[in-house]
């Protein structure tokens, strides 16, 4: 069993171009735009050395979160993964590697909410390799909403989950006759002056093409019958990685950190419902492979 990780430099062989890769590129425009054009990034033309800077950003991210008061040791290992592998490329060894699956790391945001949604739509939207168009239309709902962060609790974590406990009721309950599937994320902001979190709501319905969409108290887009292409690139979109947890003040990231880590499962922020319905499992290909090794024995 290892007990520690020393960070090891990867050897990338090549950009993937999949459309879960294409979705996982879109998900991280915010931070690619550092260094690529949007232009650029949507045609996937991503140099190797923007992933070894990502990869950079990411361990040293890991050394200030843990200065700002992050354990990482109360996440039950003894170590934290400075070699979680970056997603959307091939590269050598890539098995070796396992995944942090820490809220803050923006390759397992990919893994663990963007592919795992795109696998779920796909599934249910294209029934076989031939169909080219969707059998349904998708609608791509966000929303926003400020809390304040009371003055004598400043980081009130708990009424932030609380809020997000409510909205999950909620996303249930929209008035869509016909809803074949669904799927939500909630991603968590402080505000730069500390006054207050930002929640934003991210949510994704597969509907039947008769079905008028809802109303809606926030953006809501419709994809007529999208093809796979259109599907990867507005749901990357739809779900994208909130930057300041790789580069925004650390205290709050390592507070979030902390906390989530105390609530163990109870604080989830994603769900799936109907026909999308997963069975709560991570994208862990580690773990994967783990069952199929057992398999095979
Ligand atoms: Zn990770």
């Amino acid at each position: 069993m290892i007990e520690e990780e020393k960070p090891v430099q990867f050897r990338f062989e090549a950009v993937r171009y999949r459309h879960a890769d294409n979705a996982g590129r879109q998900a991280l425009k915010p931070l690619l735009r550092r260094w690529l054009s949007a232009r650029k990034i949507d045609a996937g033309v991503v140099p190797l050395n923007t992933y070894h800077d990502l990869v950079e950003i990411r361990r040293r991210r890991i050394e200030h979160l843990i200065q700002s008061g992050w354990l990482p040791e109360l996440a039950g290992r003894r170590w934290y993964r400075p070699n979680c592998p970056p997603v959307g490329i091939l590269m050598e060894y890539r098995r070796q590697y396992h995944p942090c699956n820490q809220t803050f790391c923006p390759f397992c945001w990919v893994r663990n909410y963007v592919y795992q949604t795109y696998d779920a739509a796909e599934r249910v939207l294209y029934p076989d390799k031939y169909v080219k168009r969707a059998t349904l239309d998708v609608l791509l709902l966000t929303r926003q909403h400020h809390l304040a962060a009371q003055a004598r609790r400043p980081y009130g974590l708990d009424r932030v989950e609380s809020v997000i406990a409510d909205m999950r009721g909620q996303a249930t309950l929209l008035p869509v006759p016909g809803l074949a599937g669904g799927a939500s994320l909630w991603s968590i902001q402080l505000a730069d002056s500390g006054e207050y979190w930002t929640i934003g709501e991210s949510t994704l319905l597969l509907v039947p093409t008769e079905t008028p969409s809802p109303w809606w108290p926030g953006t809501l887009e419709r994809l007529v019958s999208p093809s796979r292409k259109q599907l990867a690139y507005s749901l990357g979109g739809l779900l994208s990685y909130p930057q300041a947890l790789l580069i925004g003040p650390p205290e709050w990231v390592a507070r979030l950190l902390n906390y989530r880590r105390a609530r163990g499962g109870n604080f989830r922020t994603f769900s799936t419902y109907g026909r999308m319905r997963t069975r709560g499992q991570r994208y862990d290909e580690w773990a994967l492979r783990q069952l199929r090794d057992e398999d095979q024995v």
